[in-house]
């Protein structure tokens, strides 16, 4: 597995805790520092999955982004890769720029960040497109051949009831041709620490949505998901039947995997890694044959409780062959009473949650800790 990190924007959303750097558009030096840690990191086993995230990597130019593609296809073996998604944003996705990803031949799955179909919605969420350039991305990047587009959506916006949710899960179903999406992320939203929304709450400008609203929400996702053929494979993703996000899917399996870029973190299966969060001093370093980071051994308990965390938020849930022979007597034990009160179904290789389970997995997996 791959991860390419982009982490510069437009601007800032108001939500956003991710590291970017907005409103800058001098990437031609983060691009090449991004190659040369590519060069630098290269491993012989060929990849499954590739992933550019940011960030917005559709704010890079296509000649900088088919530079990062011959990088990977010389330093990697790419003759098994199965998906490779880029991360977009509507107002990026004119047809000529479709067509430029499409004629790399190295993308096949967009996953485009909408948030809102609600312009109102989208004003409050500082995000730079509107609606009908949302529908015109999902509608142009399908005309020009993407055959896997995901949409992601914001649950629990201020002022956003179940109603109001109801419209923008309707506006893929009624307003677009529902064929064309193959994939729903919806999260709900949160309050990131140094956000401008966290400023926005604390001057009493915006409200949160109770849990009350949040919970008629999720239940009016459930139910569109369920009339428009998405199956539930995360508490957070929908898709349609062979559509699940290979890469993240990966990610929940504590498969490991290489980040490359200012803040990208990387996983060995037995250590943590992450750049800094500085493209300064990224570029700086990545000039020298050195990509300032810090990286962290996971203890065992670390990582019994990352898996626990991850699969239990998936339908799948624990795979009982996974888990170190020393807590698997523990996680019998402490799984035992959301068993008998139907939160947790044991079978004989794993302990997967229930509808409901699924909607208390975070709570749970804390339970299920060492
Ligand atoms: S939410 Fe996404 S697009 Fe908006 S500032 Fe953050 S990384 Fe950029």
């Amino acid at each position: 597995m791959l991860y390419i990190h982009i982490p510069y924007c437009h601007h800032k959303c108001t939500y956003c805790g991710f590291y970017s750097v907005a409103g800058h558009r001098d990437t031609e030096a983060y691009v090449d520092a991004l190659c040369r840690e590519l060069a630098m990191r290269k491993s012989g086993s060929p990849l499954k999955t590739i992933y550019f995230g940011g960030g917005t990597p559709t704010l890079l130019p296509l000649h900088q982004l088919q530079k990062i593609v011959e990088t990977i296809r010389r330093c990697y073996d790419v003759s098994e890769v199965e998906e490779v998604t880029i991360e977009a944003n509507p107002e990026n996705l004119t047809p000529d720029y479709l067509r430029g990803l499409q004629g790399m031949g190295f993308f096949n799955r967009l996953s485009i960040g909408v948030q809102s179909f609600n312009d109102d919605e989208l004003r409050l969420l500082n995000r730079v497109h509107n609606s009908r350039q949302a529908v015109d991305a999902i509608v142009d990047a399908s005309n020009c051949g993407f055959g896997n587009i995901s949409v992601d959506l914001i649950m629990g916006l201020p002022g956003q009831d179940a109603d109001g949710w109801k419209k923008n899960l309707d506006m893929l179903s009624k307003v677009l041709d529902i064929s064309m999406v193959k994939h729903l992320s919806c999260y709900e939203l949160t309050v990131e620490k140094g956000s401008i929304l966290e400023r926005q709450i604390e001057m009493g400008r915006v409200a949160l949505a109770d849990d009350e609203t949040l919970a008629d929400q999720y239940d009016t996702l459930l139910e569109w998901c369920r009339d428009n053929g998405f199956e539930q494979y995360e508490v957070s993703n929908f898709c349609k039947p062979g559509y699940r996000s290979r890469h993240n899917s990966r990610y929940w399996n504590r498969t490991p995997y290489i980040g490359v870029g200012a803040a990208a973190h990387s996983f060995d299966g037995q250590r943590r890694r992450w750049n800094m969060s500085d493209v300064n001093s990224y570029i700086a370093g990545a000039s020298k044959g050195e990509i300032p980071h810090e990286e962290e051994m996971l203890t065992a308990a670390d990582a019994y409780n990352e898996y626990v965390m991850t699969a239990l938020r998936t339908v799948d849930g624990i795979d009982k062959s996974l888990v170190a022979p020393e807590y698997v007597e523990h996680l019998s034990r402490s799984a035992q009473r959301f068993v008998d009160e139907g939160f947790i179904a044991e079978t004989t290789t794993h302990y997967r949650p229930t509808p409901k389970g699924l909607l208390q997995a975070d709570g749970i997996a804390a339970s299920l800790f060492v």
